[in-house]
């Protein structure tokens, strides 16, 4: 979106309807926006690190666990490992899923080590 004095700004609206009034508002002088595109969102992975953490009679377990998990646009699909890793370690095995599409998301699923138990 853009205002009269040529600030840009971007939001991300969920659905098909107009964004929340405030979003259309410049947040820089708050002027209305005076020009507004949509553009749809590309097919391209969400990803979400799980805390694997528990927690029994005031003991903390699995502090350093996460499991990974992939979600398709709009979370029509989602994965999640069958085991859990590292902060370090799951973090690299997010950088697999960037800017690629589901299809290809799911194929690097399978190739990874997400399915095997730990
Ligand atoms: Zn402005």
């Amino acid at each position: 979106m853009r205002c009269e004095d040529s600030h840009a700004w971007w939001r991300l609206v969920d659905g098909p309807g107009e964004p929340p009034a405030g979003e259309m508002l410049c947040p820089e002088d708050g002027g209305e926006a005076v020009v507004a595109m949509r553009h749809p969102l590309a097919d391209r992975v969400t990803v979400t690190l799980v805390p694997a953490a528990w927690e029994r009679e005031g003991t903390i377990g699995f502090r350093d666990e996460y499991f990974v998990e992939i979600s398709s646009h709009r979370h029509a699909e989602t994965l999640r490992s069958a085991r859990t890793y590292s902060w370090e370690t799951a973090q690299e095995r997010l950088a697999w899923f960037k800017d690629i599409d589901w299809e290809a998301a799911k194929r690097r699923w399978t190739r990874g080590d997400f399915t095997k138990p730990a």
